[in-house]
């Protein structure tokens, strides 16, 4: 464990926010706010090895569906999913100011939430997706005409992307060299939050950039209403894998700093609400079956579904989706 200075700021004065201890390992962690730029972050941070262990485990690479489809094993409601989801991306990522595209965008609406951090169409357009897991979300936009091309840390995911003709390599994003290799947009769509150093990888994507390119994303919302009523259990925190948690204000000054403008927030819930409310009853009541079977009916998904709209439209909706420029 290191103590470190305030990533955004490089201050070292800061208030104590919470001790969070992590459900699997029961290591404590201390979460600080920066006295002088707010930015909240984990001091002291584990190192990269020390991390490691909080990562390479089944239940944290959900990269469920790519694995199945190798296996043959999608079934009739996943298939479903995987042809819905090309027709949202084709409604929303398409430059088609037609009537009858504006009426799709309006019936996918709900549905497009789910998907954040849809560029815009772009003609020959390169994508970099960084953190890119298996690589579903890179072979969605390669069905709609992008360049794609990911970067990813663990190997088994890797190794899956490679498998479909993907152009996904293994690493940290912070060791990669891209040499002159220069895209239209780098999404890292919750990504930020996991970096250690979040300011230098920024300034490398606005370098790795063309002009005019753009960067997009997601993280949790630490000034969102579910983070107030849950606070310490709130899933957005999941510690220690969430370094840094930012609100609409940090993130803006450190995409500002890194070089960036025309900075453009939009809030996109994920149901870090339901995830959290499942956690905190866990706790109370100790029976994990009931309580998993409680908020797992169709009932509760719905509500919370509607719940998170509403938050969004608000906004102090779960997550952040975050569009910025290079000049
Ligand atoms: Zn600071």
């Amino acid at each position: 464990m290191d103590k470190i200075s305030c990533n955004l700021c490089n201050s070292n004065r800061y208030t104590k926010v919470y001790d969070i201890k992590n459900s699997d390992t029961k290591e404590t962690f201390n979460l600080v706010k920066c006295s002088d730029c707010r930015l909240i972050y984990i001091n002291p941070q584990p190192s990269h090895e020390e991390l490691s262990k909080y990562y390479f485990r089944d239940e944290y690479y959900s990269y469920g569906e790519v694995l199945k489809e190798d296996q043959g094993r999608l079934n009739f409601i996943e298939k479903i999913k995987r042809v819905f989801r090309k027709r949202i991306f084709l409604t929303y990522g398409v430059n088609n100011r037609s009537v009858f595209q504006k009426f799709k965008q309006i019936l996918f609406y709900p549905f497009k939430r789910r998907f954040g951090g849809i560029p815009a169409f772009l003609k020959n357009g390169k994508i970099l997706d960084i953190g890119c897991g298996d690589g579903l979300f890179i072979s969605q936009l390669k069905s709609i005409g992008w360049h794609v091309c990911g970067i990813e840390i663990d190997q088994e995911a890797v190794k899956r992307a490679q498998n479909h003709g993907f152009e996904v390599y293994r690493g940290r994003f912070e060791d990669f060299d891209f040499k002159d290799e220069r895209y239209d947009v780098a999404r890292l769509w919750h990504v930020l939050e996991h970096f250690k150093d979040p300011y230098f990888n920024l300034k490398k994507i606005y370098g790795i950039l063309k002009p005019g390119g753009r960067v997009i994303l997601g993280v949790p919302n630490m000034n969102s209403l579910y983070s107030k009523i849950f606070k310490q259990n709130w899933t957005g925190l999941d510690v220690p894998r969430h370094l840094y948690h930012f609100s609409p204000q940090t993130i803006k000054e450190i995409l500002k700093q890194s070089g960036f403008s025309e900075i453009k927030i939009s809030y996109n819930s994920v149901g870090t609400g339901l995830a959290s409310l499942v956690y905190v009853m866990n706790r109370k009541i100790k029976n994990e079956a009931l309580v998993n079977l409680v908020f797992n009916n169709v009932v509760f998904r719905f509500v919370s579904i509607f719940v998170d709209a509403l938050l969004d439209m608000f906004r102090v909706g779960g997550c952040l989706e975050v569009r910025a420029m290079k000049e």
